[in-house]
């Protein structure tokens, strides 16, 4: 038996700009006598083919999947942090807490700044140095938030291109051992060893990579202290936000990771940024779990493009002086390309990753105990999707347990967006 594609897809793929065509047919047979019951094949279908939505989280790529990606991530987001889809509501007083982990500096770019509601000059500085090309390193303008100049460093030739670079394509790793030094850090805070910590409390993470205007990722994080089956079961008092909020701290500023090295280039050390927020996320307040659950989903749908980069990814045809972007872009792009070939850097995998600036990780990641998942409330929605087309008489109300689903699927290719001009081939 095979799975069957259409699980959750309805016959009008949700708005899809660029759905994926399917020929072929599903059977329903009687699992005793092998009796044809029921059969619904795509001839019937508008051209012989099912379109099926094509389920990106991209907005660039197809706005009505990337709102549905968006919503389901908010959904499992929320529930994670007040409860709800079967996940107990006494999770919202479990310690949790909203951190974001920056990216170190690769030199002085132009920043939006605001204070009260006031906007700030973007560099002052009183006696302004000039760098070794003549360029004054400070700015006096004040600059809005839609400033094309935002994240542009201030003199390009004195960008630490190769830094950005290697950071945006270690950040997945610090990630990790970020993840595996807190569990050490809150454990060494409270006496117990690895294995006596883990077995009372289980910490559970829902990220999410954003893109800074300068074309570096930094990931916003929820972190979340449970008892030890997850987010059912109560973690023990001595569990606090402020323990946590102290341990992450630790953690990371005790992160880091050698580079590889290359002839002419140095291993060098990546550490995050010194800037580091951490913030408890209630129920009331400034930040709370509503707004948080809309952070993460808004930027789960995003990738590089809002840095003026391509939506795609680089073929041997392109030339990079023709892409359509940013010069500040073009330079990462063009330094990806350089670190791509040197020996020693290939698991790095930059030519890949060059029109994500060298990223590449995943957007939106959780621990398995963080919450639901996304495919569960997928198939919650096609199971009900089900329920209705048996009540309107499409599908045949079979036992499941006595009936026998055979599929048989083809790609038969995708619809031309009609208004986005797709591009295709980005992860
Ligand atoms: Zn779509
Ligand atoms: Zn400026
Ligand atoms: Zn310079």
């Amino acid at each position: 038996m095979t799975t069957d594609p259409t699980a959750g897809a309805t016959r009008n793929p949700g708005g899809c700009l660029q759905p994926v065509l399917l020929r072929g047919r599903v059977d329903h047979l009687d699992g005793a006598t092998g009796e044809l019951l029921h059969r619904y094949t795509t001839v019937h279908e508008p051209g012989g083919v099912l379109p099926i939505a094509c389920k990106t989280r991209r907005a660039s790529q197809c706005p009505p999947c990337a709102e549905d990606y968006r919503a389901d991530t908010y959904q499992v987001i929320r529930a994670g942090l007040s409860g709800g889809k079967g996940i107990p509501s006494s999770v919202a007083q479990h310690p949790c807490v909203f951190t974001t982990l920056t990216a170190p500096s690769f030199g002085p770019v132009h920043l939006h700044r605001e204070k009260d509601g006031q906007l700030l000059r973007c560099r002052p500085r009183r006696r302004s140095e000039l760098c070794p090309h003549g360029i004054r390193l400070s700015c006096p303008d004040r600059h809005p938030r839609d400033d094309p100049l935002l994240g542009e460093p201030l003199c390009p030739d004195c960008y630490d291109y190769t830094g950005a670079v290697l950071f945006n394509a270690c950040a997945p790793e610090l990630w990790r051992r970020f993840t595996m030094t807190l569990r050490r850090a809150l454990a060494r805070q409270v006496g117990l060893t690895n294995r006596a910590f883990a077995a009372q409390v289980r910490v559970s993470f829902a990220k999410v990579a954003e893109y800074q205007r300068r074309g570096i990722v930094h990931f916003h994080a929820i972190i979340r202290l449970d008892g030890p089956a997850g987010p059912t079961a109560v973690p023990p008092t001595w569990a606090t936000h402020a323990l946590l909020t102290e341990a992450i701290d630790q953690a990371a500023r005790a992160v880091h990771l050698e580079t590889p090295a290359s002839p002419g280039l140095p291993a060098r050390t990546m550490a995050w940024g010194r800037e580091l927020d951490t913030r408890a996320i209630t129920t009331t307040g400034k930040l709370t779990d509503a707004r948080v659950a809309a952070y993460v989903a808004k930027y789960a749908t995003k990738a590089a493009e809002c840095t003026g980069t391509l939506d795609r990814r680089l073929t041997p045809a392109d030339r990079l002086v023709d892409l359509p972007v940013r010069d500040h872009a073009r330079r990462i792009i063009a330094e990806c390309l350089r670190l791509a070939k040197l020996p020693g850097l290939e698991p790095l995998r930059l030519a890949r990753w060059a029109h994500m600036l060298g990223f590449g990780g995943h957007f939106s990641t959780k621990s398995r105990a963080y919450s639901i998942t996304l495919g569960s409330l997928r198939s919650e929605r096609a199971t009900y999707q089900r329920e209705q087309a048996i009540a309107a008489g499409l599908l045949p109300d079979l036992d499941s347990d006595t009936t026998l689903v055979v599929s048989d699927w083809h790609f038969a290719g995708r619809a031309p967006a009609p208004s986005l001009q797709h591009k295709g081939g980005a992860g």
